[in-house]
């Protein structure tokens, strides 16, 4: 049945995993009800608080089945602007999401609660004359009050500024500016006042004219640089032309990438701090950061994943950092490409989108390829130093010590000689990825998980990296009693423990998430190595990417072998992007560098083809062979994942769920278990939908998923949709 009045029909998002909207009555209120507020509503038998995306005037429902607004906590104040209202919309049709939980991931955590308010514009402080007049009285001086009366000599300060003077800093502001002193303000947005950066070479002059040029349109720019070829410079030069002339901009980067070191660059060089977000920040920090970028006050800001969602309203340009890195995907919940989305965003907003890495996604460079995105390299490095050198060797017959040859060994033995740093790479923490028993073979395996657990030697502890299991290290083994345990393969904790034998006068720093759990450590240890004296940096990818270390001239990769032959299609991809960024940590400076790559397959086509001719025909080759086995990006893809207890429940909803896929151009197979079958107690399989076309991909899907909830054998599992799938 449906009702059509002249009163209006509010259709609410509200954060439950439901694949609807939920149709509202306003209630009285001067408060005109817009798409955009946020309400608060009765939901059951709870109050909840969700934001309005649509105003109708007809309902599925009859209108005294209707519940009415409780209250509209931000009064006129929107919480999402249309623009975003229509990205989050496509964005929850793309992936097939529930809207309710794709509208609450955009907004900061404490909006997502009763109770929580969008703040009043934050306020600035400066001198009054009678202020200006107090600091030249030499008499009956109190310190702290002139220590603040001070810091506003020069202009305007914050509270975040005035928090750094003392702790009681309030009480101290509060006297100032009953005394008149000081008066307030709403702050004003930081002005640009840019630092002269280099003379631009010849290709970073190329990308920085195509950018400029394609400002206020929509156009999608890969900037395909070496590491250190000045990518960050290129963006550091179109963001000033943006900001110069009063627009906003926004920086993506990938969980790893975001440190202090990034933006301390961004800040010397802009001459203002901009606004940095990501989710280890306190709720508070959160809405600080959203509102900032609301009001306009943030002129520009550096994000993580999230920070897509932002607010802009003078959003002129989208940087992401690393696109082809992994963490631009969120792998739970809503599944969403941050990548894709900004592009999606950009389009929308008709803003020019810069995509910067030294390793482009097959998806990005297949875009490139075929000119949907213009293509800006820069093959040189800025520096002048040299491109690191290769050297590949064959593990066969070679003599090994913790998993290093003698001949890497040799090597880095040479490099700290000459006073040089070496970096030895392995991608696995921990001491051992298994404990054997050499007596019965029985080995160490994560009860919840299909995986084996890692020995931590240092901290006595079998840990499983899938699930949080921990336990204790055996004394004895479990099944015979022999005492013959012993650890199977390397981490690098063992790699840290053979280096400091073998040098043992030689600082080593070890850098992985056991070794840098505290904050600002990792800040720590990358300033002992600036220091630069002779040492070894042993770590996992946490050592790949964003830092710079002038002395580093060695990078031993120890093992990346597990990619070259892996049943996940992406798997060669990642280790050919892992490599190139490990790689360029070597001879960044005046110093040249060498990469030992350790190897049991140093004749796969591939690899190399990746260190003869380097990462663009490497990519064009796995393009082929991607386009040949009718592969992304040459196809499209979708999973309907499902997970429960038993095994039976799962499989049984799959073989239901695939029997109801529609007809048509798109596929479905399966269902096939996960990589890992059984994660945390669950038993994970999936069904593949494959389609030559997104649109009859997407047409099948949304048909099929109408469905899905309805099915008897839905009831027993965890299910969820991931369009773009990125692993499986
Ligand atoms: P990427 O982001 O590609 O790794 P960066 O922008 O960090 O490269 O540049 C690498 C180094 O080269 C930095 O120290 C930077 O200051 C310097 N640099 C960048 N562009 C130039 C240039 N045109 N002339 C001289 N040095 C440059
Ligand atoms: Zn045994
Ligand atoms: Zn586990």
């Amino acid at each position: 049945m449906q009702s059509t009045s002249t009163i209006p029909v509010l259709r609410v998002a509200l954060p439950v995993p439901i694949r609807q909207l939920f149709d509202y009555l306003p209630c009285e209120s001067s408060v005109s009800p817009q798409a955009g507020k946020r309400v608060v509503v009765p939901f059951g038998h709870r109050k909840l608080v969700g934001v309005i995306v649509e105003v109708s005037d007809n309902s599925d429902l009859p209108f005294n089945k209707l519940a009415k607004v409780i209250d509209y906590p931000d009064g006129e104040t929107l919480a999402l602007t249309r623009e975003l209202l229509d990205l989050l919309k496509w964005c929850w049709r793309y992936y097939k999401h529930a809207p309710g939980e794709v509208v609450f991931n955009a907004l900061p955590p404490v909006l997502r609660k009763i109770g929580g308010m969008i703040p009043a514009p934050p306020l600035q402080y400066c001198l009054t004359p009678l202020g200006e007049a107090r600091l030249l009285e030499p008499v009956g001086r109190i310190k702290a009050q002139f220590a603040m009366l001070e810091s506003m000599s020069k202009g305007a300060v914050t509270d975040t500024q005035l928090r750094a003077l003392s702790p009681s800093w309030r009480k101290t502001l509060a006297h100032l500016l009953k005394q008149q002193w000081v008066h307030s303000e709403i702050r004003q947005a930081a002005s640009l006042n840019p630092a002269r950066g280099h003379a631009m070479m010849e290709e970073q002059k190329l990308a920085v004219e195509a950018i400029n040029l394609s400002r206020g349109r929509f156009q999608c720019h890969l900037l395909d640089g070496i590491t250190g070829s000045g990518k960050t410079e290129v963006y550091l030069l179109v963001l000033e032309a943006v900001l110069s002339q009063g627009g906003q901009a926004l920086l993506l980067v990938p969980e790893i990438g975001l440190t202090p070191q990034l933006v301390s660059r961004f800040t010397e060089r802009l001459g203002f701090e901009p606004v940095v977000t990501h989710s280890g920040l306190s709720e508070k920090q959160r809405l600080q950061a959203w509102d900032m970028a609301r009001s306009g006050l943030a002129r520009l800001v550096i994000g993580t994943r999230s920070a897509l969602f932002l607010p802009m309203a003078e959003l002129q340009m989208i940087i992401l950092d690393e696109e082809h890195d992994a963490s631009f995907k969120q792998q739970d919940g809503f599944r969403y490409s941050s990548r894709d989305v900004a592009v999606k965003r950009a389009a929308g907003l008709e803003i020019p989108v810069v995509l910067g890495t030294a390793t482009p996604s097959l998806e990005t460079f297949s875009n490139a390829v075929d000119r949907r995105y213009s293509w800006h390299r820069l093959r040189q490095r800025a520096t002048g130093a040299a491109q690191p050198r290769w050297r590949v060797l064959d593990l066969i017959q070679q003599t090994m010590t913790g998993g290093i040859s003698s001949i890497a060994m040799e090597a880095i033995n040479e490099t700290l000689e000459k006073g040089e740093q070496a970096l030895i790479f392995l991608n696995r923490r921990g001491y051992a990825p298994v404990l054997l028993c050499h007596e019965c073979g029985w080995h160490g395996a994560c009860q919840h998980c299909d995986a084996n657990l890692t020995w931590h030697r240092a901290s006595r502890r079998l840990l499983c990296h899938h699930c949080d299991n921990i336990s204790q290290v055996p004394l004895m083994c479990p099944a015979c009693g022999a005492d013959a345990l012993q650890g199977a393969g390397e981490g690098t904790e063992q790699l840290e423990q053979v280096l400091a034998r073998s040098f043992p006068q030689t600082p080593l720093l070890r850098f992985d998430r056991d070794s840098v759990r505290r904050k600002g450590e990792f800040e720590r240890l990358a300033a002992q190595v600036k220091d630069g004296e002779p040492s070894l940096l042993v770590g996992t990818q946490m050592l790949a990417k964003g830092h710079h270390f002038p002395r580093v001239t060695l990078v031993v990769i120890v093992n990346l072998d597990q990619a070259l032959y892996s049943a996940d299609f992406r798997a060669l991809e990642r280790m050919g992007q892992l490599m190139v960024q490990v790689a360029g940590r070597a001879g960044r400076d005046k110093l040249p560098g060498e990469v030992i790559l350790q190897t049991h397959y140093p004749q796969h086509e591939s690899l190399l083809t990746l260190l003869t001719a380097g990462y663009e025909a490497f990519a064009a080759d796995i393009c082929a062979d991607r386009r040949a086995a009718r592969l992304p990006p040459f196809s499209y893809q979708a999973l309907l994942r499902s997970d429960a207890p038993e095994k039976n429940d799962v499989r049984r909803f799959l073989d239901h769920a695939k029997r109801s896929f529609p007809a048509g151009g798109a596929m479905i197979y399966g269902p096939y278990p996960a990589m890992m079958e059984r994660r945390s107690g669950r038993v994970r399989w999936y069904l593949l939908v494959q389609a030559k076309t997104r649109s009859s991909l997407h047409r099948q899907l949304d048909e099929w998923i109408m469905g899905l909830p309805r099915l008897s054998t839905a009831r027993k599992v965890r299910w969820s949709i991931d369009v773009d799938p990125q692993d499986y």
